[in-house]
């Protein structure tokens, strides 16, 4: 915190400490003895005040109207007696104008003194886990402050303090604010006016007046849910929306995120239609996460046979014809492929159909054989598919994606990876490891771009060492085959003003995914933008009947984010007019199945210093693990960010043997509020490797140890010798 802020604060809390130690009332008789703003003490100079107001009414209102400003804006209580005051010195047309603009300005004074004072460090530390508050109060804010302001049953002081460590606009605050206390402001001068009458405060507020302040107080909520209902209207106005519905639910896309919507739908007995055009399961089961890890642990094996010396076996050697590789991976898919068949979701109360979908209006779905279903809500879990970019030649030369590559019955000699992200990289190790000459080749400066400088170029060393050519800072801008082979591609790329060219058997397009959206008439419905479907943080879209997930919606194309997606979207659409629930991201974790394996939760240092979050770094390095070094894995690290000065988890990565294991340790511990003490606090059993993620909280736990007690320990110790 900066010294005017710490200044600031020092100021307004010595003005509120003086205030009690004080105690003006003291000086004012008996009556004012315990409180100067209490009722007992006006009346006690109720006549010496009269007489002040007659002889200098304009200075005497000002002086008034400075001292109600400053009372709220340093929060001391007594602006409601004031508020009688007001009324009872000046009546209710030039009380009520006095006190709604003094208290107005006063609570905004108090709300910008905690907003200078607290929000930049409050937000700093706490801003991952406010972000749904502060979306919440950028979109509704100013419906709650309202609220909050006609019931005048709320602490005021409170809601300015709190309000101020917001993204609330100060003119929206002041403006609402005036508007919002303006009931009770009247209602308070005018009990003022008859002050006589008036016995103490709470004679002011009798319950049938709270109740009214209530009932007004759920106004603008209503008003709030009046305005969505407005615009959920209009948003599908000009489509007859069916008298009844067939079923509760529609989803269409069997993937990861429309099998888990279609269960939990069928789950909590709604009537519910998956739709599925190809395989059950999708990429994840068909062509992504399944295969690729099969044919990562096959070339695992015979990277391991290659190097058995460092296992104390002096020679190993294995024979594989490559079909046979994949012919197990499509046996593991094969294997796997039951879980998520047509007879079990069937048996689970989900109706399969085997068909192409598409949207007719926000309620109703064509299939390709002619069937209309209608539904009060669909799911569109609808996936991606491998993008490729617009490069001349490209389409000629039979390149691979992660759709087709499962189909090679060949290994490829020669192996070009266009793309360093999570599949590029998985792939260009595995071919590279099955005997493939790899050239890994990214536009960017590094490899992985989304995890940190040094866990990027860890992991580049590595492909290095294993004899994968990593280019970057390298674009293709054209491909085609070589006149005189034509077994061989060429890639001309550029590597800044210098044209590079590349020479390949076969190319791997792997630069990134785009939502599957053509053809289904969702651009028709207004649904897509910037090339996949839009949605809101409930995972709504533009058409409140339907709601998307998974790879469909961009973000982060990962299975586990497409099921945490399909819960909130199938749990909004089902039950959202009783309770939405907005999605959040923060604690989603994610992992690259290279060897080692790079694994992810929270922050890493790049995202926090783009969000501007302060952190501290501890580092332990898996060289110096028992089972690592067991395991001959010992190359590694566990990076673990924190808030400075306290052992609460901002996020980890781990590079290492089952990274992808080990972070789910840190998941927990960030999901449910567990620090790095807690963690050093648990029994891990010897020897594992999830002994890393205890001996990184023990790295945390010594550079924070306090150094002062050890000279004292070492006396006492010495004492009792
Ligand atoms: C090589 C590779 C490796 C991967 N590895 C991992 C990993 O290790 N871990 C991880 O978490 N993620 C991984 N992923 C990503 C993961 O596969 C996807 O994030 C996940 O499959 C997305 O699920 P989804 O349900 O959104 O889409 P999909 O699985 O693509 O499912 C969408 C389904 O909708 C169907 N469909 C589309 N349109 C229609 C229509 N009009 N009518 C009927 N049906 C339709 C499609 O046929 C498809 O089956 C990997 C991806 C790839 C390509």
């Amino acid at each position: 915190m900066s010294i005017t802020r710490i200044g600031l604060a020092v100021f307004v809390v010595a003005l509120i400490a003086a205030w009690f130690v004080l105690n003006p009332g003291q000086y004012l008789g008996v009556a004012c003895d315990g409180q100067v703003f209490s009722l007992a003490c006006f009346e006690s100079q109720r006549a010496a005040l009269g007489e002040l107001a007659a002889t200098n009414g304009l200075l005497f209102a000002a002086g008034f109207f400075l001292i109600y400003i400053a009372v709220t804006a340093i929060s001391l209580p007594g602006a409601a007696v004031m508020t009688l005051i007001g009324g009872a010195l000046f009546g209710l047309v030039e009380g009520t104008l006095l006190v709604s603009f003094a208290s107005a300005i006063g609570a905004t004074l108090a709300f910008l003194i905690a907003r200078f004072v607290l929000r930049e460090s409050v937000q700093k530390r706490f801003g991952q886990r406010l972000k749904a508050l502060n979306r919440g109060v950028e979109r509704d804010g100013p419906f709650y402050l309202f609220a909050l302001r006609l019931v005048p049953v709320f602490p005021f002081f409170v809601i300015n303090l709190a309000m101020g460590l917001t993204p609330i606009r100060t003119r929206t605050f002041y403006w609402v604010s005036q508007l919002g206390m303006l009931p009770g402001t009247l209602v308070y001068v005018n009990a003022g006016t008859q002050l006589g009458q008036v016995e103490s405060l709470s004679g002011v507020l009798s319950p049938g007046l709270i109740g009214s302040f209530v009932l007004l107080g759920l106004f603008p909520l209503i008003a709030r849910k009046t305005l969505d209902f407005l615009a959920a209207r209009k948003a599908l106005a000009g489509y007859d929306k069916p008298k009844q519905f067939d079923r509760n639910l529609i989803v269409i896309g069997a993937g990861s995120a429309g099998l888990v919507a279609s269960l939990i739908a069928a789950t909590v007995k709604a009537k519910v239609t998956l739709i599925e055009k190809n395989e059950m399961g999708g990429d994840c089961l068909n062509t992504g996460c399944v295969p690729s890890k099969a044919l990562i642990r096959s070339a695992k094996l015979m990277h391991e046979i290659r190097y058995s010396r460092r296992y104390g076996i002096r020679s190993a050697s294995a024979n594989f014809h490559f079909q046979d590789v994949m012919d197990r991976v499509k046996a593991v898919v094969a294997t796997i492929a039951p879980h998520d068949s047509v007879e079990r979701y069937e048996s689970l109360g989900v109706d399969c159909i085997q068909a192409g979908a598409r949207l007719v209006d926000p309620w109703t779905v064509e299939t390709d054989d002619g069937q209309r279903l209608t539904a009060r809500h669909i799911v569109l879990a609808t996936g991606a598919v491998p993008f490729v970019p617009a490069i001349e030649g490209l389409a000629d030369i039979d390149y691979l994606t992660s759709d087709n590559l499962w189909d090679l019955s060949e290994l490829p000699d020669r192996l070009a990876v266009m793309g360093a992200g999570s599949i590029g990289c998985e792939m260009a190790q595995a071919f590279a490891r099955l005997g493939s000459q790899v050239t890994l080749i990214e536009q960017g400066e590094r490899i992985l771009s989304v995890e940190d400088d040094d866990i990027s170029a860890q992991m580049r060393d590595r492909l290095v060492e294993e004899g994968v050519t990593v280019r970057t800072g390298l674009k293709v801008t054209a491909a085609s085959r070589n006149s005189r082979n034509s077994r061989e591609t060429v890639l001309t790329c550029k590597l800044g003003e210098r044209e590079v060219e590349i020479r390949c058997d076969r190319v791997l397009v792997a630069v990134g995914r785009q939502a599957r959206t053509q053809g289904m008439g969702l651009e028709e419905l207004g649904l897509i933008k910037d090339g996949r479907i839009s949605v809101d943080e409930y995972l709504q879209t533009a058409l409140p009947s339907i709601y998307a997930c998974g790879d469909a919606i961009g973000g982060y194309q990962l299975t586990h984010a497409a099921s945490h997606e399909a819960w909130h979207a199938t749990v909004n659409a089902l039950f959202g007019t009783f309770k939405r629930f907005a999605v959040d991201y923060s604690k989603l974790p994610w992992c690259t199945f290279t060897d080692p394996q790079v694994a992810h939760v929270g922050h890493n240092e790049t995202s926090a210093q783009a969000a501007s979050i302060e952190y501290e770094v501890t580092r332990y390095d898996l060289a110096g693990l028992d089972r690592a070094i067991a395991e001959s894995a010992r190359s590694g690290v566990v990076k673990v960010l924190t808030v400075p000065g306290k052992d609460t988890i901002l996020g980890a990565t781990i590079v290492g043997e089952a990274a992808g294991e080990l972070i789910i340790e840190f998941v927990s511990a960030m999901k449910h509020g567990i620090g790095l003490n807690k963690i050093l606090a648990t029994i891990h059993p010897y020897p594992t490797l999830a002994e890393a993620n205890r001996f990184a909280a023990s790295e945390w736990k010594k550079a924070h140890a306090p150094e002062w007690v050890f000279p004292w320990l070492a006396r006492f110790h010495t004492w009792r010798r």
